[in-house]
């Protein structure tokens, strides 16, 4: 018979006791956690720092390339690692519905444990609540990291100017289509996988290398349009960008083209923007390439003046230019 979760083990007693114990201690280990007091005791941490929280709601748990507990632990320590901060220290909060399969979450315990070492980030304080059947879906899982700013000037999204390189870390749009058909079963996606990766490594060699990083943000929600729109509104600038230098894999562009979707729209989870001046664009790449989840790092773009307002517009591979709007709302619900 299948092992499942009972409401008491979410009630503060023995039963959560062995819950904690038995499925998060022995993926999670480390001599801060297992202290077991009430708040982990960070003696180590200078100032300034950077912290970060991220709710992960994802369905389907588990798709190609990753799954809630990898995303709850890449999505947090990346958004610490745009800051030009090292990611040290993480947070979980798990609310887990009853009759939850015990093997499932293992396995979810088991990614997050496993993407925390390879991140060299530590699990130092959770809590877990069970909700009744029905009050939530399987699992939620929210995360919060806090990391030491070593970037000098500290990377934001205010600070791109006119005459900067765009740089992107990889292909954009795998994440988002992963999750689209994992949901829907779209067996002609099968060679789509999620990029959920951490950054912080290739973030931190690319600040040591080019230095005077201006903006480094990773296109998650609304891709990589979104994001660059929130740049160019947030610096009062315009970006324009060269499609045939964006990369996307051959096998999303045939998605989402069969879909009628815009791989420039779709969710990233292992990718970065980085914006800096021209002359440091070159060190900078070379850095991105060093690391598996850079090895497709390209120059997409610049930053100019705003003519009017700031725009992003994008040269198309047939010689025309579009502009690239801020999308209204989410197209899908419930990738991250
Ligand atoms: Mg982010």
């Amino acid at each position: 018979m299948k092992n499942s979760l009972l409401l008491d083990a979410g009630g503060g007693g023995r039963a959560s006791q062995r819950l904690i114990a038995e499925r998060f201690f022995r993926h999670f280990a480390n001599p801060l956690l297992e202290r077991m007091d009430d708040a982990a005791l960070l003696a180590d941490l200078r100032p300034p720092l950077a912290m970060s929280t991220d709710a992960y709601t994802v369905t389907p748990l588990f798709f190609p390339g990753g799954s809630i507990g990898t995303l709850a632990v890449h999505g947090t320590v990346n958004d610490v690692a745009m800051l030009g901060a090292r990611p040290r220290y993480l947070s979980c909060a798990f609310v887990l519905e009853e009759g939850l399969d015990m093997e499932l979450l293992d396995r979810v315990a088991a990614d997050m444990g496993k993407a925390a070492r390879e991140a060299g980030v530590l699990l130092v304080t959770g809590d877990t609540k069970v909700v009744p059947r029905g009050a939530c879906d399987k699992m939620f899982i929210t995360t919060t990291g806090l990391g030491s700013v070593f970037a000098e000037p500290t990377p934001s999204g205010h600070n791109a100017r006119p005459g900067d390189a765009v740089l992107l870390s990889g292909s954009v749009g795998d994440h988002g289509l992963t999750i689209l058909g994992a949901r829907e079963n779209l067996s002609f996606l099968s060679d789509v996988a999620s990029d959920s990766a951490p950054l912080n490594r290739m973030t931190a060699a690319v600040i040591e290398r080019a230095g005077d990083v201006h903006v480094l943000r990773d296109p998650t929600r609304g891709g990589l349009a979104s994001t660059l729109n929130e740049i160019a509104e947030q610096s009062g600038v315009s970006i324009i960008l060269d499609e045939e230098r964006i990369p996307v894999h051959e096998a999303v562009k045939s998605g989402c083209s069969f879909l009628g979707l815009d791989p420039l729209y779709l969710a990233n989870e292992g990718k970065c923007v980085c914006i800096l001046p021209e002359e440091r664009a070159e060190a900078a790449l070379a850095a991105m390439r060093n690391f598996p989840c850079g090895a497709e790092a390209a120059r997409i773009g610049r930053v100019t003046a705003a003519e009017k307002r700031p725009r992003v517009a994008l040269n198309t591979r047939i010689g025309g230019s579009r502009f690239l709007s801020m999308p209204e709302g989410a197209p899908l619900p419930r990738i991250c």
